[in-house]
């Protein structure tokens, strides 16, 4: 008997009849992950209490109604590593329907893969239904099994393209198939925050301590399914600097050209992630380094393939990097203006090197860059004015006498725009004397400003245009007025 039960620990049937109470019993899916070690909060130390509280108010209003819920992905793994999570995740054992049934404030988003937005306050809390893997076979009698989330429509809610990248995530199934269907081993850790143990079907436990990202499962199946998986490993491997697992790693180079099949909205959005990850210049660094960058990224390709303009970026990747890690906001219009300001200059000089006036070439320049990147980085509309102000004040920087300084200083953007300016010196690109005489400009008041101006230029003398005198009348006199 005590032989019996010791052997049906070792193979994880006990674990596994908890996990199937945990998931409220779904059996569907061939392919099913070893079954989760219970960690408890003495072995971790993650409270209830380090839960916000939109997020606890999710997980207790979906577990008194009987389902299960947990805190999942980045949250535990940052709380995990004693980083404050950015957001918080949910998964659960509910449909997307149910859950938005439970909660006023919610909405359900998204086609690819649905989840419901709860609100609480401001906050937002994502709330997404235990998902199964794509190549779990959802058996017919299975389907009455899980309950509602499954319906005659399970190859509408699960479509690969032609390199295996999955149209749609949409097949829901237990606890432990969302485990398996996450990207990294540390982001598939479960808190339940009514007992505060984590849940860990794939070491994410052990992994985090050793600092290390391995992929769930064959990591080049992972990739092709879902491509955006590689620039999630590298993202995290330079925001927690963790080493890429080999097996993790290797698949990447041989994969980057994969991205090119990511619809553009969504790489631009995974893009942004990494440029406002506080981490930004490690991550394009690393991005280089297992060669993800080339003709695969365009926002990227913006980026390295401007010698003169990659000093200009870095020094702006920088800059961002401090601005979050400090807790200040970032303007991604701002961020974009930067990593398109080399192309806006080496537009413009070509126009107004054909005889169009500075500022109107300059605006023409803009409209070119804009125009041309808004197919290529799918750059969102709504950023395109800020930008423009920013670069159009450039040359109003130059001028430096008269009641135009004063004018620049009012305008409501001037302090985005006196930011560009410093780069834009510290980058080489202008003298940082003009930088400094803004700043001393600014800092000024009164008679103190005033005195910084620089003399008017002189006005240029326009000359007089002669007219042409009457031909063989070299010497006559100006004719007459007409009375
Ligand atoms: P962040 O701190 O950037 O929010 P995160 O890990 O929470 O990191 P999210 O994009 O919020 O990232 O995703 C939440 C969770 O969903 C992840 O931790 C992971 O478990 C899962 N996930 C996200 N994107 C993918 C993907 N492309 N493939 C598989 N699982 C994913
Ligand atoms: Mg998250």
């Amino acid at each position: 008997m005590i032989k019996k039960l010791i052997g049906r620990v070792l193979s994880g049937e006990i674990f596994k009849s908890r996990a199937k109470r945990d998931t409220g019993g779904s059996r569907a899916g061939a392919k099913v992950a070893k079954t989760a070690k219970i960690i408890a909060y003495k072995d971790h130390g993650v409270a209830r209490g380090q839960i916000s509280a939109c997020a606890l108010s999710v997980t207790d209003t979906l577990q008194g109604k009987g389902y299960a819920a947990f805190v999942v992905g980045g949250a535990v793994r940052d709380l995990l590593l004693k980083r404050v999570p950015k957001d918080f995740d949910v998964a659960t054992n509910a449909t997307p329907e149910e859950v938005r049934g439970l909660f006023r404030r919610s909405r359900i988003i998204g086609r690819r893969f649905q989840i419901v937005h709860v609100m609480c306050g401001r906050e937002t809390v994502e709330v997404s239904t235990f998902r199964a893997g794509h190549d779990t076979q959802v058996k017919e009698d299975d389907a009455e099994d899980a309950g509602s989330a499954r319906g005659a429509d399970q190859n509408d809610r699960s479509r690969t393209d032609e390199h295996g990248r999955l149209l749609r995530d949409n097949v829901f199934g237990n606890q432990q198939q969302d485990a398996t269907r996450r990207d990294l081993t540390i982001n598939a850790l479960f808190y339940d925050p009514a007992t505060q143990e984590v849940h860990d079907y794939h070491g994410g436990v052990k992994d985090l301590h050793e600092r290390r990202l391995r992929m769930i499962g064959d990591p080049v199946q992972r990739y092709r399914e879902d491509p955006v998986r590689m620039l999630r490993a590298v993202r995290f491997a330079a925001a927690l600097d963790f080493e890429i697992d080999a097996p993790t790693r290797k698949p990447i180079n041989e994969l980057a050209e994969l991205l090119q099949n990511v619809p553009p909205a969504r790489l631009f959005d995974e893009m942004l992630k990494l440029l406002l990850s506080g981490h930004a210049v490690e991550t394009v660094k690393r991005l280089r380094k297992e060669g993800l960058h080339h003709g695969l990224l365009p926002l990227l390709d913006v980026i390295l393939e401007q010698p003169l303009g990659e000093r200009f970026v870095m020094l702006a990747l920088k800059n961002t990097d401090l601005r979050i890690r400090a807790g200040k906001g970032v303007s991604p219009a701002f961020l974009f203006a930067t990593l398109l300001w080399h192309e806006v200059l080496s537009t413009w000089k070509p126009i107004e090197a054909g005889g169009v006036p500075p500022i109107p070439a300059l605006f023409k320049a803009m409209d070119q860059v804009l125009q041309l990147q808004a197919e290529k980085l799918t750059i969102p509309r709504r950023y395109g004015g800020d930008m423009k102000e920013i670069w159009a004040m450039q040359p109003r920087f130059e001028q430096r006498s008269g009641r135009r300084p004063h004018r620049l200083l009012e305008l409501p953007r001037f302090r985005a725009g006196y930011d560009f300016l410093l780069l834009r010196c510290e980058s080489g690109e202008l003298a940082s004397e003009l930088g400094e005489w803004w700043t001393k400009f600014q800092e000024a008041d009164g008679g103190a400003r005033d005195a910084l101006l620089m003399p008017e230029s002189a006005p240029k003398k326009r000359r007089r245009r002669r007219k042409p005198r009457a031909q063989g009348d070299a010497t006559s006199a100006p004719a007459a007025p007409d009375a």
